[in-house]
Parts: C-alpha cells; sequence; structure tokens
C-alpha cells in the first residue's frame, strides 16, 4: 500500500476498537452520509464530491456515531465492532451460559471465504469460524451459530445428544427458521436492503 500524503494523514484509518475504516465515496451519493459495518469494516460512505477536509470531518462524525450505536445495542449486527476478540470473548459467554463451560474454542475467527456455510468447527483444533456474512444479521442469530459450533466441539454430528446440547439456546428454533429463510431468499434472489451499496451477492445455508 502506497503511503499516505499529507492531506490525508488526519482521517482515521481505525475504530476505536481496531476494525479498519473504509471510505466509500460514490458518485450516486448527493448530500448523504452513511456509516455501517460491513465483514468487520467500518465503512462511511461519502459523496464523491466531498474535499478531503469534508470527508476528515465526516468520517470522524460519523465514527463517533457508530460508535455510539455499538454502544446502544441494537440488535443490528452490522453496527457493532466485529473483531475475534470480542467474538472469542462472546463465545466464552455463550459456552459458559448454555453448554456449562464445557465447550472452550482454541480460537474463533470471522472468515470471509465461507461460502456455503454459516459456520464451522474443527473439534481437533477446537477452531470456529463464522462467515461474516453474519455480521448483517440479528444477534440472537449469531448466538445460535455460535452455539451449534460450540456444541460440535462436544459432538460432532448432528444426533440426538447434539440437538439437545443446542437446544439450551432458548432462540435456537427461531434462529435455525430465520437462516432457513435467509438462505432461501438468497437462492431466489430475493433482495434483502435494496438501498445498501455494498455486495448484496451471498450464499448460504444452515449453519454446519
Ligand atoms: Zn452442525
Amino acid at each position: 500500500m502506497a503511503r499516505q500524503s499529507a492531506s490525508d494523514a488526519d482521517v482515521p484509518h481505525i475504530t476505536d476498537d481496531g476494525a479498519p475504516v473504509v471510505v466509500r465515496r460514490s458518485a450516486r451519493r448527493r448530500r448523504t452520509v452513511a456509516a455501517f459495518w460491513e465483514d468487520g469494516n467500518a465503512v462511511i460512505a461519502i459523496p464523491a464530491s466531498f474535499t478531503k477536509s469534508q470527508e476528515r470531518e465526516w468520517v470522524r462524525r460519523m465514527l463517533a456515531k457508530l460508535k455510539k450505536q455499538g454502544e446502544r445495542q441494537t440488535g443490528s449486527g452490522r453496527r457493532r465492532p466485529a473483531t475475534d476478540q470480542a467474538l472469542a470473548k462472546h463465545a466464552e459467554h455463550l459456552s459458559q451460559t448454555y453448554l456449562g463451560g464445557r465447550a472452550v474454542p482454541s480460537s474463533v475467527r470471522w472468515v470471509s471465504n465461507q461460502n456455503s456455510r454459516w459456520g464451522s468447527a474443527t473439534p481437533a483444533d477446537g477452531t470456529i469460524r463464522l462467515s461474516n456474512k453474519l455480521q448483517r444479521m440479528p444477534q440472537w442469530v449469531i448466538d445460535y451459530v455460535l452455539v451449534h459450533e460450540l456444541a460440535h466441539l462436544l459432538v460432532a454430528g448432528h444426533n440426538a445428544e447434539f440437538w439437545k446440547l443446542v437446544e439450551a439456546y432458548p432462540e435456537a428454533q427461531r434462529a435455525k427458521a430465520f437462516l432457513e429463510g435467509v438462505a432461501f431468499a438468497t437462492s431466489r434472489g430475493i433482495p434483502a436492503e435494496p438501498d445498501t451499496e455494498g455486495p448484496g451477492d451471498s450464499a448460504g445455508d444452515i449453519a454446519d
């Protein structure tokens, strides 16, 4: 990556939580500025016509807004900081709450290369990976996939013992139905968010 010029050195490139900041200039935007979480990045969308000093001012302003939204915990996936560190800590909490702390992952990471699965677990080395497509979904859905993968560290297959573990999580049935709905809509090309500028293409099936 090229060295930044002196003029944009003041634009924040990382959030307080350590997530990368992506400034997206759009010719389609006239006056509106938007900020949202996408694939673990804090995206600030600004009109292409903005000057560098307007960019600096608005990136700062919107990052502060994102942070405030995150602190409010609105339940909307895209507004949360999505660092692996936060995810691992949250997984530990879920293991304690629903699995008696018996599932102890060695690592829990967001990944972007998981196209047909929401999550995966490797019991042999204790690693769990979650698709970053989940970051746009409600927290209770993300929690279901995490509990599902945590349970796989204890039971490899989808047998009765496995589902008994997973169903300790009260939203399990609802979350499964939610993910099936998302997979259905995706396979039919039904757009969930027609007005976002980010890539809307994704494919998936239930957590496995
Ligand atoms: Zn599974």
